[in-house]
């Protein structure tokens, strides 16, 4: 089955294949067979992407997307108050279903906006059925997904085998270990951690330098302890100092940032300027919706800004490859998706080029950092299939979910006992 998307602007983020001010793609089976200026595709169901920007999916690289359904009322929570809120107080309540309706909907969401690819990195599992119904809200959704699993039952035990071993990678659903490390458990139980996820071939994705740990150089403790693997994701590293973020990348890690709530809850400035200068290369993330919005747009605009006010460093394009083809390298995917590149999956958003909130559409990389939201994504495509056309998600019965969230948020909240107008700023320990 072929399909051809045809007339648009083309970014392809190859430098192989470059942009095409009027470019076609050529998708064979699931797969990009062919970009170039003018296709000859006669067989091929045609997508019209006249006044449409074509551009790989974008690829978030950590969320907790199980929170979806509280979103916005930790606008203005700080990080002690988001732990007590979502960990403390919200997460005990939450049943396995109320899992799978957060997951689902927050994955929808996220493709909605243009992210194809997204690491869901879910530290509410609290039972297996909790697990699973995490892993088959990501399966429902039509998009690439891997599942993080923060395995181990309590701060004092390991991972055990078996636990990871009850999933096993699915069509576009694959796994990875969220990894708790030195700053959840101990140094020793992180490293049969990472020892464990070595041996059954998973990635490993690890918050550091957030929550407490900064001036502690947990990287220089972590690499003391053998614990710095090219198959790892740091996540923030804020207040992580300049040695490490080398220590970092001479490791070959990669790292996630997530701007809004790192700068929102206190952690620091967003580190994008000193990983490339420590010779990382940076990806993004959302986090968490509670507290920040769910689309990649916002984040990169939020991290181009307080880059350029720190130093004046950063153009629209280097954000434009953080969000697409590095974090696809950060999620092991690089072979699959990330680019405009005959042989990977086609997994593709085209924006509208037309709308009057972006035109005249003048330069492509800029206008979509500067000026761009969700409301542009007219077509969504993942691994050849076309999950979002003329605006709407194909296929998804979104007033049935919105009314199974609405039940499930609704009961949380009561048995929780808290407001949802954002009035809510629990208690914390340190007060
Ligand atoms: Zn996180």
């Amino acid at each position: 089955m072929r399909t051809l998307l045809s007339g648009g602007t083309v970014i392809s983020m190859d430098p192989a294949v470059g942009d095409l001010g009027r470019g076609d793609v050529l998708i064979t089976d699931g797969v990009i067979t062919e970009v170039a200026a003018r296709i000859d595709a006669p067989d091929a169901e045609v997508i019209d992407a006249t006044d449409r920007i074509v551009l790989p999916g974008f690829v978030d690289t950590h969320r907790h997307t199980w929170q979806t359904a509280f979103r916005g009322i930790g606008a203005d929570w700080t990080f002690a108050e988001y732990r007590t809120a979502m960990h403390g107080t919200l997460k005990p309540h939450y049943s396995p279903e109320d899992i799978y309706l957060g997951n689902l909907l927050g994955r929808l969401e996220a493709l909605n906006s243009g992210v194809t690819t997204m690491l869901d990195w879910f530290h509410a599992n609290q039972s297996p059925e909790h697990a699973d119904a995490a892993w088959q809200g990501l399966k429902d959704a039509p998009a690439r997904s891997v599942f993080a699993l923060c395995a181990g039952a309590g701060p004092d035990r390991p991972v055990d085998e078996a636990e990871l071993g009850r999933f096993a990678a699915d069509g576009l659903v694959t796994l990875a270990l969220a990894w708790r490390g030195p700053q959840l458990t101990t140094m020793d139980i992180a490293a049969a951690d990472l020892r464990l996820a070595g041996e059954v071939g998973l990635r490993t994705s690890v918050h550091v330098g957030s929550g407490g740990a900064r001036g502690s150089r947990p990287v220089s403790a972590m690499r003391e302890h053998g614990l710095l693997h090219e198959n790892t994701t740091f996540i923030h590293a804020n207040g992580v100092e300049d040695d490490e973020l080398r220590m970092l990348a001479d490791a070959g890690c990669s790292v996630s940032i997530s701007p809004d709530v790192e700068v929102k809850m206190g952690f620091g400035w967003p580190e994008t300027g000193r990983m490339l200068a420590a010779g990382l290369r940076p990806t993004f993330s959302i986090d968490d919706c509670p507290s920040a919005g769910g689309d990649m747009f916002a984040t990169l605009r939020t991290a181009f800004a307080v880059q350029r006010g720190l130093d004046g460093s950063l153009n629209s394009r280097d954000l434009l490859e953080f969000a697409t083809v590095d974090g696809a390298r950060a999620c092991g995917l690089f072979a699959r998706t990330g680019s405009l590149t005959p042989g990977k999956d086609a997994d593709i958003v085209l924006l509208r080029a037309d709308d009057l909130s972006v035109f005249p559409f003048n330069n492509p990389a800029g206008t979509i950092v500067a000026a761009g939201h969700p409301g542009l994504v007219d077509t969504v495509v993942v691994a050849g299939r076309v999950v979002k056309r003329d605006g709407a998600l194909v296929g998804v019965d979104l007033p049935t979910l919105r009314s199974r969230i609405l039940e499930s948020r609704n009961r949380i909240a009561a048995a929780a006992g808290i407001p949802l107008d954002g009035s809510w700023r629990p208690r914390t320990e340190s007060e």
